[in-house]
């Protein structure tokens, strides 16, 4: 069973000073001789413990693994998240940390005689379990006095790359002596040994370059190594990311509005306030330049900056902007580095070798210290939410970060979240705006196709007579153009082709989601129910129908109508390969293509100057997510992919396919007009109870049997309601979207409120209630503030 409660263990008196908090070490648990590994949280000169205590049976790391500000946290995380802290313990450090590996000591003061008996004559020494409590304590303390250091090496040979170094242990004198004592014919030696002794300060070098750019010969490393001359050794070089060589980049000079921003940032973090920022910046602004000023703002008071990114919109171009600026002292972390790349550039921010850590959502817990700035990119993105345990949002854990560094945070975005922006409003964040794009562009023009008019509805294909044409004449003009299908959506929603009808719940104003199993139309929140429509409720029309395209499909449409075009397709099919993601970008970049087709994931970060139009398919998929986030993820989206078009000096143009012409979420986002948005989704939200007036939290249950489910869910639901008020809404049970998977039925049940001091308290007793149904099968999951409904 999984608890929140630490447990009390003995140091034994050959590990005092050895264990300390923030490392990994083993433990009997239970009655039975089993060992499980424990993180240790806090060290103690007495224990109230009644018992005998049992004594900690050996130390995994020889150094902290966690500093105090991530054994702080994770007692704020687990509390926020319902879930365990060894968890969230867990998921702070890289994974391969989680796997095996070794650990070996690394001499850093060759002469000290402690270093030299520990090593015996070896260049380092693996750290076994069959070490004696001196030697790890000795270990220890050389580590303390910086004589040694540990490093963790990842058992997965194919992890590590070896490369053989050539140093020596002469000094510069012997050197010399050594040479005059060569014959003079002996070119090579001499060649060596006049390197040797230029060089000593380098050393070791590795034996490639010294080949390759020294022109140094192998047999004459090799005479020289049997001479006694030089010493042949193995090192460990550093993987660094692939791909990321840019061009070195100098600071812009600022337009007004940037200068205000970065200004106003720069003196929150000089005066090491915690401040939040939100910079709500139209697309083109120049939002990405305000964050690399800033950030050597905070690099130059001597402080670290992190910077993080939706997963998506890591793209090389984010990346080399950051690394074109700061150069190696940025780390990167993204979801395409193997393990061992991952864990390599842990290392190199815990140990100090960065200052900057650029990364997508896990980043957030990148071992920085003395943290000077925190920018989170793109903050209204979903994929800060982790959809597994424990639930966090890196917005919050960002926050969080930055009260204990005391620093400010900037939250930048063309659409801020309707949550962050109502923060705002109220004066808990500042709101820096930034109006106008760079160089005084205009925004693109966008033109709002109606596919239920006659000439639109009679087409055969997915393209209007209006996208062609403008297709047309960007091709003719040889400029470049992005086409999104909008394939957030499932296709399990109706929508009627005849007059844009969208079924929805009448109680939640959410759409109703096709049951397959049921053959039903469903409400996700409330569990309302009706059969499926054959006409439209609207117009009567039989147009109804089910709703979706694949890209593979308007790929062939995009062939048909313009032979002449290269086509670049973007999906999850494309992408699937590593670098894959990149090549197409990069390909794109390069003009090799005319236009680049593709889902969500090419609807943000993209700067190419030559992309002058974009056409939208279908605006209407995420308008019908049975999601209450249905208008803002649209409006998110089309106003993110239409801030593609025209971004250098020629004047973009937009055109959005639509059955909702007159829906506010897309009318909105063609005047890329995020305040007017803001105003009337506020309202909407006001009116229906919806974040951010109410809070959510979202309970789930599973079990193989669904009669068990429903049983457990109605019984969750009746503890709910005795710690709540009658200001609280309770929704469901009601079965997901999908309400089987993996044979197991879910259903959920949605609480909204405003102010329950009762609530917290209760969950976290229904998760450790529930601890014991996780052995009869049972899945309970607590989703504070989810960011999908399902
Ligand atoms: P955003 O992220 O706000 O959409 P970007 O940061 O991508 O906008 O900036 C848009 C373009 O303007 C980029 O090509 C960038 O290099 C350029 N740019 C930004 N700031 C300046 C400046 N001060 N002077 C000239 N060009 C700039
Ligand atoms: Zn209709
Ligand atoms: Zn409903």
């Amino acid at each position: 069973m999984q608890t929140n409660r630490p447990f009390e263990y003995l140091i034994p008196d050959s590990l005092t000073e050895v264990v300390v908090p923030g490392m990994r070490v083993e433990v009997p648990f239970g009655r039975g001789k089993r060992k499980i590994q424990g993180f240790v949280m806090q060290v103690k000169e007495t224990s109230d413990f009644q018992g005998k205590l049992k004594p900690i049976s050996r130390v995994i790391d020889l150094k902290p693994v966690l500093s105090n500000e991530m054994l702080q946290l994770s007692y704020c995380l687990a509390d926020r998240t319902y879930s365990f802290q060894i968890s969230c313990l867990q998921t702070m450090l890289p994974s391969v940390m989680r796997a095996k590996y070794k650990q070996y000591v690394i001499p850093l003061d060759k002469e000290d005689e402690e270093v030299q008996s520990l090593l015996n004559g070896k260049e380092t020494l693996e750290i076994t379990n069959q070490l004696d409590d001196i030697t790890i304590r000795l270990i220890n303390r050389l580590r303390q006095n910086n004589k040694i250091d540990i490093q963790y090496v990842v058992e997965n040979q194919a992890l590590q790359i070896k490369r053989q170094a050539v140093t020596t242990d002469l000094n510069v004198i012997q050197l010399h002596e050594a040479k005059s004592k060569l014959r003079a014919n002996a070119k090579s030696q001499i060649k060596l040994l006049d390197f040797l002794a230029h060089h000593l300060e380098e050393l070791p070098v590795e034996l490639n370059v010294l080949q390759k750019e020294f022109g140094i010969s192998r047999s004459a490393i090799k005479t020289a190594e049997k001479n006694e001359l030089l010493q042949i050794i193995e090192v460990t070089k550093l993987r660094k990311p692939v791909g990321i060589d840019p061009e070195k980049t100098t600071k812009l000079k600022l337009t007004e509005e940037q200068h205000v921003a970065v200004s106003e940032i720069s003196a929150a973090i000089q005066s090491e306030t915690p401040q939040t920022f939100l910079v709500e910046g139209v697309t083109g602004s120049g939002k990405t330049e305000v964050y690399l000023q800033t950030i050597e703002k905070a690099l130059q008071q001597e402080k670290t900056a992190l910077m993080l990114v939706p997963e998506i919109s890591l793209t090389p171009q984010m990346v080399n902007r950051v690394v074109g600026r700061f150069g190696n002292q940025v780390a990167v972390l993204h979801s395409g580095l193997s393990s061992g790349e991952r864990y390599d550039e842990w290392t190199r921010i815990e140990s100090h070798d960065v200052k900057v850590v650029v990364g997508a959502r896990s980043a957030v817990f990148a071992p920085l210290d003395k943290i000077g700035l925190i920018i989170i990119d793109e903050e209204h993105e979903a994929s800060y939410k982790q959809d597994d345990n424990p639930r966090y949002n890196a917005r919050d854990v960002a926050l969080w970060r930055a009260q204990m560094n005391h620093c400010p945070v900037v939250l930048g975005s063309a659409t801020p979240s309707l949550e962050s922006r109502a923060r705002a409003e109220k004066g808990v964040y500042r709101l820096i705006r930034m109006k106008k794009r760079i160089n005084n562009q205009s925004l693109p023009h966008v033109k709002i196709v109606d596919m239920r008019d006659s000439e639109n509805s009679a087409i055969k294909g997915d393209f209007s007579p209006a996208l062609k044409e403008s297709l047309q004449t960007t091709l003719q003009r040889h400029e470049q153009a992005i086409v999104l299908l909008n394939r957030r959506g499932y296709s399990s929603f109706m929508m009627c082709r005849e007059c844009g009808f969208v079924l929805k719940c009448p109680n939640c104003d959410v759409s109703l989601t096709y049951h397959k199993d049921l053959g039903k139309m469903k409400c996700h929140y409330c569990g309302h129910e009706e059969p499926v429509p054959r006409i439209c409720p609207n117009c009567k029309s039989k147009k109804i129908g089910f709703y979706g395209t694949g890209t593979q499909n308007i790929e062939q449409q995009l062939n048909t109508l313009f032979p002449e075009a290269r086509v670049l397709r973007m999906d999850v099919d494309t992408t699937r390969r590593k670098g894959s993601h990149a090549k197409i970008l990069q390909k794109f970049g390069q003009h090799q293509a005319d236009i680049l087709l593709g889902t969500q994931m090419i609807a943000k970060g993209l700067d190419f100057p030559d992309v002058t139009l974009v056409g939208v398919i279908n605006a209407d998929t995420t308008l019908s997510l049975a999601d209450f986030r249905a208008s803002e993820r649209t409006f998110q989206l089309l106003t993110q992919v239409s801030g593609r078009a025209g971004r250098a000096d020629k004047t973009g143009h937009v055109v959005i396919q639509t059955f909702n012409p007159d829906h506010y979420a897309i009318k909105d986002a063609a005047k890329q007009d995020y305040e007017t948005f803001f105003k009337q989704e506020m309202y909407i939200r006001h009116q229906a109870n919806y974040t951010p007036y109410y809070f959510t939290t979202l309970i789930s249950v599973a079990n193989k049997d669904e009669g068990q489910t429903l049983k457990q869910s109605y019984w969750l639901k009746k503890q709910l309601e005795t710690s709540l008020s009658k200001d609280a809404i309770l929704l469901g049970p009601s079965p997901t979207m999908i309400s089987r998977k993996q044979n197991k039925y879910y259903y959920q049940i949605i609480v909204k409120y405003k102010h329950e001091p009762q609530l917290h308290q209760k969950l976290l007793e229904i998760l450790n209630e529930t601890q014991a149904d996780a052995k009869k099968g049972f899945t309970i999951a607590i989703d504070n503030e989810p960011q999908h409904i399902d």
